[in-house]
């Protein structure tokens, strides 16, 4: 275990939730404390409010999914990390591969968006990875490397305060893991870009995402720099999520 960084479990619950549903979820998850690892779940964004008044009193924190790169004005339906600020948010994942790709964000989008987030005090989640036909292609170190860049680039002095998620395209959502030593491969590469970027590369959290499972949990949260997880599917049933998080 790396002794500079605690492990970070976030759950990325997409488009899933009802007052219902996450009521049942939460409290399973407050329930279940305390963890070993830092624990924090991104809710859909009409959710931030009663899921900052559940979890106020407990350690788990909370964020949202995506945040606009602007300040305020004519953007309809975006949300602002003032916004996000207001709901105590701590976490904002930006660039998730399915914003990538279904909403045509460009990796300077994507920075500018985590610079906004940064300015409020929000810790961005930056989510990098290659699809199956870039990595079949002997791509992804180029790929991940290219949309890391623009973050490191944009964030200049700030860059060490940003969390990094390596999440292969082909592995998320599709039961399909990468394997230990892919995901390892991979955080190496990313470690090393911001060993040469900022001199905090060695206390910043990378966190793996894409079919995390309770059963396959432990064996990548152990390898060297891999330092917790973005949880998808699993994070949707309080039982899966708890024993990811006991696993970190
Ligand atoms: P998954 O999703 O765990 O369902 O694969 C991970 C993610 O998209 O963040």
């Amino acid at each position: 275990m790396n002794k500079m960084r605690r492990k970070l479990v976030v759950g990325n619950w997409k488009m899933h939730g009802s007052h219902k549903a996450n009521a049942e979820l939460l409290a399973g998850i407050v329930e279940a404390r305390p963890f070993g690892c830092d624990v924090a779940v991104c809710v859909p964004f009409p959710y931030l409010s009663e899921t900052a008044v559940t979890l106020a009193a407990s350690d788990v924190r909370w964020g949202a999914q995506d945040c606009s790169a602007h300040e305020q004005g004519a953007y309809t339906g975006e949300v602002s990390v003032g916004m996000l600020h207001e709901f105590g948010c701590r976490y904002v994942i930006v660039g998730h591969s399915e914003r990538r790709a279904y909403h045509g964000e460009t990796d300077q989008l994507v920075a500018d968006k985590a610079k906004a987030a940064l300015a409020r005090g929000i810790t961005p989640i930056v989510c990098v990875g290659e699809t199956l036909e870039q990595r079949e292609a002997g791509e992804t170190e180029a790929v991940v490397k290219r949309q890391l860049s623009a973050v490191i680039h944009t964030l200049g002095h700030c860059a060490g305060e940003m969390v990094v998620a390596y999440e292969p395209v082909w592995a998320i959502g599709t039961g399909r893991t990468a394997s230990p030593e892919q995901a390892q491969a991979v955080h190496a590469v990313l470690r090393a870009q911001l060993r040469a970027a900022t001199a905090r590369a060695d206390e910043m959290q990378i966190l793996y995402g894409g079919s995390v499972k309770p059963d396959n949990a432990t064996v990548l949260f152990t390898q060297a720099d891999i330092d917790g997880g973005l949880i998808g599917g699993a994070a949707l049933k309080a039982k899966d999520f708890v024993a990811i998080c006991r696993a970190a």
